[in-house]
């Protein structure tokens, strides 16, 4: 544990008590790991768009396996690189059926087998679904945990590595996705507004030199 992790944790708490991440997920695993998917290079505002229409027609994996060529990509289209992200998706629900009874795993290396996910999907697919914990090192959360001095490195793997040990794991999911909202509004990647920041109020932060 971290004393200062865990200062930043409750100011981010105290300020975002609400936030859950912004993938409207329903609580179904199926669901997030699929618009996790989808989120990539994506805002979740417009996976969510696309999740009601989507879920009606694919409501499992065995349904996306079994679609027609193509049909999937009509879709999720709007995602952008659609394509890619089609074929990482069959590839998911393909190994989701044959591996693991068509249940989502939660241990890291199954995880880490399907297609599209990555580490950072997998954490949050741990975190938020299975509560084990896991840092979703997403750039937001990379570039604060640098300027808070947490880390000193872009590295996502590795900071992963950095943070994951600094606080509890029930907290773990909260700090991530209330960073990612915390870098959007004012700990930004340009013009970080600093001089109304609170954590630089409460003494967990110096600033942007
Ligand atoms: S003081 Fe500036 S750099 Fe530090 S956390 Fe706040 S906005 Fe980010």
């Amino acid at each position: 544990m971290n004393d200062k992790a865990l200062k930043v944790a409750k100011a981010l708490y105290e300020k975002y008590p609400e936030e859950k991440g912004g993938l409207e997920h329903e609580g179904d695993p199926f669901k997030l790991l699929i618009m996790a998917i989808l989120s990539a290079q994506c805002t979740d505002k417009q996976v969510n768009a696309v999740s009601k229409a989507l879920f009606e027609r694919f409501p499992d994996a065995v349904s996306i396996v079994e679609s027609k060529p193509g049909e999937l990509e009509k879709y999720i289209y709007s995602t952008g690189f659609y394509n890619s992200k089609a074929k990482s998706i069959r590839k998911c629900c393909k190994t989701l059926i044959g591996e693991f009874d068509g249940k989502i795993p939660f241990e890291m290396k199954d995880l880490l087998k399907l297609g599209g996910v990555g580490r950072k999907v997998a954490n949050l697919i741990r975190a938020d679904v299975f509560n084990l914990g896991g840092i979703v090192a997403d750039t937001h959360v990379i570039r604060i945990s640098n300027r808070l001095g947490f880390v000193n490195s872009k590295n996502p793997v590795i900071v992963e590595k950095a943070l994951t040990p600094l606080m509890p794991v029930e907290l773990q999911s909260g700090f991530c996705h209330r960073m990612v909202v915390f870098g959007r509004e004012i700990c930004r990647a340009q013009n970080p507004k600093c001089d109304t920041c609170f954590l630089l109020s409460g003494g967990l932060c110096d600033g942007v030199k």
